[in-house]
């Protein structure tokens, strides 16, 4: 089943066409990668999709219904997470309190019980203090809970954006080049925690270069080049693709 379709979204940014009329369907359950070169609009899409920009054309259905137009805050209520190619963390927050934060601010707005610590909101309080747990043991972190975010390295400040995505309870998780930057073996532990997510039963879509990690978790891949989808498929097909090769394999060394 269908749980993702984007629909023909072309993007202009005044002369610019970064998108043009793609079409990707996303199943449930399965893990999406987009690949492509720098510029060929993959961050474009997740924007779109996310609600922070509007297309000049196209729909994007989630689950039946049109969430173009909607705001990032709306979409995530239509439990969609999403972890951004950039940083997103609270530098100056420990790594639980951000799982905590981010949590009461996309979910439960509940600003009266935080100023007041009212009985309720300390209630609610020790049980996020658990689920923030429960996530930064899944993400693998939960030995740095304590620590500020900002003193955290750049593999675990990964790790916690993602755990900060989770906290909203998604089913459908957007990940913008989560393992840029990171080491050999902080890229198998998120290859190995985009495999554990899937099989909790969510759907994925993830953008990465390291094609060691594409290779190794996604069900299927489309390829972006200068805003057109040039090809989709399983990645073992696409990989052999002539005009994937010319146009991206090419240029990048290929350790997948
Ligand atoms: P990718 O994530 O694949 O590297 P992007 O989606 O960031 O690519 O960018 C696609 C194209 O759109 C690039 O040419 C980029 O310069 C342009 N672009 C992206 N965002 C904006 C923006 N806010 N305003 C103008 N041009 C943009
Ligand atoms: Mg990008």
């Amino acid at each position: 089943m269908s749980e993702l379709i984007i629909k023909q979204i072309t993007k202009d940014f005044g002369g610019l066409r970064a998108l043009d009329k793609i079409d990707i369907d996303v199943h449930q359950g399965e893990v999406f990668g987009l690949i492509g070169t720098n510029g060929s609009g993959k961050s474009t899409l997740f924007n779109i999709i996310t609600g922070f920009m509007a297309p000049t054309n196209g729909d994007i259905i989630y689950n039946g219904n049109s969430i173009v137009g909607m705001r990032p805050d709306q979409v995530v209520r239509e439990r969609i997470g999403v972890v951004f190619q950039h940083n997103s963390i609270f530098p100056a927050l420990t790594a639980k309190e951000n799982i905590i934060t981010s949590r009461h601010l996309k979910v439960n707005n509940d600003i009266f019980g935080s100023l007041f610590h009212t009985k309720k909101y300390r209630e609610q309080h020790w049980v996020q203090e658990q689920k923030a747990m429960d996530l930064l043991k899944l993400v693998g972190i939960q030995e740095e809970s304590d620590v500020f975010a900002k003193n955290l390295p750049h593999g675990s400040q990964r790790m916690l954006q993602i755990a900060m995505a989770l906290a909203v309870g998604p089913k459908l998780l957007l990940l913008d080049e989560p393992a840029t930057g990171m080491n050999p073996e902080e890229a198998l532990n998120m290859m190995e925690l985009i495999r554990s997510i899937q099989q909790m039963g969510l759907t994925i879509v993830i953008v990465e270069h390291n094609m060691r990690v594409i290779m190794g978790v996604c069900n299927k891949i489309a390829v972006l080049n200068t805003g057109t989808k040039i090809a989709e498929g399983k990645p073992k097909e696409v990989v052999l693709d002539e005009k994937v090769i010319s146009t991206y394999l090419g240029r990048r060394k290929i350790n997948a």
